[in-house]
């Protein structure tokens, strides 16, 4: 039987996907095996005239993590798009723009104000900053375009499947695997997680019981059999798909969402703040104003990992689309 052809690419991201795929241990000999991979930014030296060369459809299946975040890696997910069957978005910034995608509250102005002159590493009083068009003796020299917006990879390009995750864990990365050995991949548009919430597969103990205050993680030892969000922590368990083998309830620390919003739900912040207005006990408007200010960065708790595919997408910058 003829191998299958694989590509791997990292866009906006921390590099922790990439490494996840090495997390299956002797299992990457099965994969070398089954595929043959013809490109691998992290660990091969593919060129991208290597893609380009290639015939639209000649590569089986792409596993893209990151967000897209530039003109580079739009036009890469464009030329993957054209050449693989199957394009996976592969951990939580492919699928939803991932921790990128708090970036959103700034637009690229700001991050590269941030990044080139006001960070304390800095010496740059001429306020030199990166260009897509530099001449220099020798001809032009080309950056991509950095983008305001921090897009998840549906955005640019139709996806068939999405695997969410930061990282996604290894048993969905083996699921995968043995999916394409057997070629009995889900159906296009499935998420290969659970269809259930969190809550529905976590087996702490859950009491039906009101708060009347939020803790952050390093404020309380949380008991580690009864429910965390009933202890005060805000755990995200309610908003967020399960399927991730619950490594953080089990490590006794809060859902921090990473799964992405479950089946039917659009928004995971607004499904978190819902779930909590309906556990939180309060009093009176004084009340409430103290549990607002309880939530320190309400906007990177509920949409840590979902600012791209959420209602919101991006903070509204005047001048900005
Ligand atoms: S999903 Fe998590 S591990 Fe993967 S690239 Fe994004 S931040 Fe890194
Ligand atoms: S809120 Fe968190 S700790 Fe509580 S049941 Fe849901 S996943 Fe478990």
């Amino acid at each position: 039987m003829a191998k299958l052809k694989l590509a791997l690419y990292w866009s906006a991201s921390c590099g922790g996907c990439d490494v996840a795929v090495l997390d299956i241990n002797e299992k990457i000999l099965d994969v070398a095996a089954l595929a043959d991979i013809v490109l691998w930014p992290i660990a091969l030296d593919f060129k991208y005239h290597h893609v380009e060369a290639m015939p639209d459809g000649a590569i089986d299946v792409c596993l893209w993590n990151g967000a897209v975040r530039n003109s580079e890696q739009e036009g890469i997910a464009k030329l993957l798009r054209a050449k693989s069957n199957a394009m996976v978005a592969f951990g939580s910034c492919a699928c939803f723009g991932g921790i990128p995608a708090l970036a959103n509250f700034n637009n690229g102005a700001q991050a590269f104000e941030r990044a080139y002159v006001e960070a304390p590493t800095n010496d740059n009083s001429e306020k030199v900053f990166p260009q897509t068009k530099t001449g220099v003796a020798e001809g032009e020299l080309e950056l991509p375009e950095f983008y305001d917006t921090v897009l998840a990879l549906e955005q640019v390009v139709p996806v068939e499947y999405f695997m969410p995750g930061c990282p996604p864990p290894v048993d969905l990365i083996l699921k995968v695997v043995d999916a394409l050995a057997t070629g009995q991949l889900p159906p296009p548009g499935a998420v290969i997680a659970s269809e259930k919430t969190l809550c529905d597969e976590c087996d702490r103990v859950k009491e039906e019981k009101k708060i009347s205050k939020i803790y952050r993680p390093h404020e309380i030892i949380p008991d580690p059999e009864r429910c965390l969000l009933e202890q005060g922590l805000i755990c995200m368990g309610p908003a967020t798909r399960g399927g991730c083998g619950q490594r953080c309830i089990l490590a006794n620390m809060p859902c921090r969402g990473c799964f992405g919003p479950p089946a039917g739900v659009t928004d995971q912040g607004a499904k978190m703040l819902s779930a909590l207005a309906s556990i939180y006990e309060v009093k009176d408007d004084k009340e409430i104003a103290a549990m607002v200010e309880e939530v320190v960065d309400p906007a990177g708790t509920f949409y840590r990992f979902g600012m791209s595919t959420s209602m919101l997408r991006r903070k509204r910058i005047v001048g900005v689309s």
